[in-house]
């Protein structure tokens, strides 16, 4: 049986998470793709895209989606909560930890892989969310029922995008290892970077699937940066909704139109930040998107004492200039710019978009 899009809620404790299928029931082996937003309640902009995609998928006529499909446009709604009454979306007030630091399955692995032995894909996965269903379950806390909700969401599907804002900055996406099979939506900077912790939620995901050796079946897990945190213009909005309709083609997820060829990305490099050496009030030389040369000076920080002079803070290899602050005080130790050091020197001038 299709499912249609129409909304269906998840409860978690006193609120809820809306969710809206489309497509062919999830299937192991199938194509399949999962998508979230607003993990952090201050990134919301890809909530506006991804309800103006399911939208755009209600109509479609129901032949032409060939995979299971599952929108998640606001994944975390007490950090909404939050969000609406201190401006502060990134960490759980009560316990300080980043929304996005909290999806370690190692325990979980470990608990399963003495008993999916032999199993089907379809019965490996059904066990982790038995699995994952009893600890939800036997837990009050609210970042267990936010984690455990999630994975129970996400898991089995073939694609998990997980949509992000960055600071002051342009669009890029995280993925351990580019290929072609990492779908990227035509953006042009990819970075390569296996999350060490491995607790983020793409990387969490991937990792669990990487450690089931086969029984869980293969997948792509990504974190996809749009834009910046300014609001977006309806023109973006229909913008993002195409690109992700065209990458869905080009999967064959969707059916709707012949294939589409996705630009490749221009730059596929490693993530390498620019710290400050002490706290100050950073004054940027250079704008998000420019390509910059080792060396160069890409901002300043002015120190307490303003009689002291300003720190230099210069790039520390060549690459392109992805994130900046949208906040004026960068704490010692903090990052100034993140950048992307491309593998492949190919472009010496900017680009990026
Ligand atoms: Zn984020």
């Amino acid at each position: 049986m299709a499912n249609n899009g129409e909304a269906q809620r998840w409860p978690l404790l006193d609120s809820f998470i809306t969710y809206y299928d489309f497509g062919p029931a999830w299937e192991p082996g199938q194509p399949s793709v999962y998508f979230q937003s607003q993990l952090h309640g201050n990134e919301a902009a890809g909530t506006a895209v991804l309800r103006e995609l399911v939208n755009a998928l209600r109509t479609l006529p129901a032949e032409s989606i060939c995979g299971a499909i599952r929108i998640v446009p606001r994944a975390n709604p007490f950090a909404w909560q939050s969000y609406v009454q201190t401006r502060q979306g990134t960490y759980d007030l009560t316990t300080g930890e980043n929304w996005n630091r909290i999806y370690d399955w190692s325990a979980l692995r470990e608990e399963a892989e003495t008993q999916w032995k032999g199993m089907s894909e379809d019965d490996a996965w059904k066990l982790m969310r038995r699995l994952v269903a009893q600890r939800r379950e036997a837990s009050y806390d609210l970042l267990d029922q936010l984690r455990y909700s999630l994975f129970e969401l996400a898991s089995g599907y073939a694609y998990i995008i997980d949509v992000h804002t960055p600071d002051n900055g342009i669009e890029h996406l995280y993925c351990s290892r580019y290929s072609e099979t990492v779908p990227h939506f035509g953006v042009p900077n990819v970075l390569e970077f296996g999350d060490p912790q491995g607790n983020t939620f793409d990387e969490g995901y991937l990792r669990l699937i990487q450690q089931a050796e086969g029984h869980l079946g293969h997948s792509q897990a990504i974190t996809l940066e749009i834009k910046n945190r300014l609001a977006l213009h309806n023109d973006q909005v229909e913008d993002w909704v195409e690109r992700i309709l065209n990458e869905l083609r080009h999967r064959r997820i969707l059916q709707d139109v012949e294939d589409v060829e996705m630009p490749r990305p221009a730059y596929v490099g490693s993530y390498v930040s620019c710290i400050g050496r002490v706290t100050g009030i950073v004054v940027y030389h250079r704008r998000p998107g420019e390509f910059v040369k080792a060396g160069d000076v890409v901002g300043e920080l002015i120190p307490f004492d303003m009689e002291d002079a300003p720190q230099q803070v210069t790039a520390p290899v060549s690459g392109i200039l992805l994130n900046m602050r949208d906040q004026t005080i960068v704490p010692s130790g903090g990052w100034v710019v993140r950048m992307l050091h491309p593998h492949s020197t190919q472009a010496s001038t900017s680009v990026a978009g």
